[in-house]
């Protein structure tokens, strides 16, 4: 099997399997660049639970950017408690609203440099915002699922540290209609099998396509990530 072929098959497999999983916490929002936005940026280093949780409580106060300034500080941290970071989060929240109702006219920006004029708004954040918000999928979102994954299938090098060039590297691979849908599936496929520290190599339906890049076996069924030995 070429490599394109080998590709092709992870992909199908993937989804075939993706179908009978949960879906991922950004899925709400499709098509709601406001709602998008203000998730991405939660969603930073946090679990999805804790991000829909902090999300769905902010919305139910406020869902567009005149509503929010309207709420207090203490109204805004309280919703999004639940996040990692949530004082500076609680603060970007404001300072978003602010910059969308004084600067864009209440309108999220579809451009990626814009999004990322944007405070807590980086690139995987807006590139993340373009894909959910207005379905633009121009670039594959890099977060660490994407990134994990990408590199044990040995698609990226796994030397590259910086998402935009995982993006680069992945979109020299990856045939152009799977870019919009290789992060959802690899965050499916990270939470349900290719998990970050013992991967569940051992009954993994893509064992005969993967080289495990980075894991180790470490008894008759058991995988490590290498870097956690
Ligand atoms: Fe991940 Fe292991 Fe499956 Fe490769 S074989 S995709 S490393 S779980």
């Amino acid at each position: 099997m070429n490599d394109e072929a080998r590709i092709r098959e992870i992909y199908r497999r993937i989804s075939e399997a993706a179908q009978h999983w949960p879906t991922t916490t950004l899925d709400h929002y499709q098509g709601q660049p406001f709602k998008a936005l203000i998730a991405g940026m939660l969603s930073a280093q946090t679990r999805e639970e804790q991000t829909l949780q902090a999300a769905e409580t902010l919305f139910a106060l406020a869902d567009n950017p005149y509503d929010m300034l309207q709420l207090t500080d203490e109204q805004i941290l309280r919703a999004v408690q639940p996040v990692s970071f949530s004082q500076n989060k609680a603060k970007y929240v404001r300072e978003i609203c602010q910059r969308l109702v004084e600067v864009d006219g209440g309108v999220v920006p579809r451009d990626l440099e814009k999004l990322m004029q944007y405070r807590g708004v980086g690139w995987k954040v807006a590139v993340l915002t373009r894909q959910v918000g207005f379905d633009i999928h121009d670039d594959i979102t890099v977060d660490v699922h994407v990134n994990r994954i990408s590199k044990r299938l040995g698609l990226v090098n796994p030397a590259t540290k910086q998402p935009a060039k995982i993006n680069d590297e992945l979109k020299q691979v990856l045939p152009r209609e799977f870019w919009a849908r290789w992060n959802p599936l690899l965050v499916l496929f990270g939470r349900e099998v290719c998990k970050p520290t013992y991967p569940q190599c051992a009954t993994c339906f893509l064992r005969d396509l993967c080289p495990r890049i980075g894991v180790v076996q470490i008894g008759p069924r058991r995988f490590k990530n290498a870097e956690y030995l």
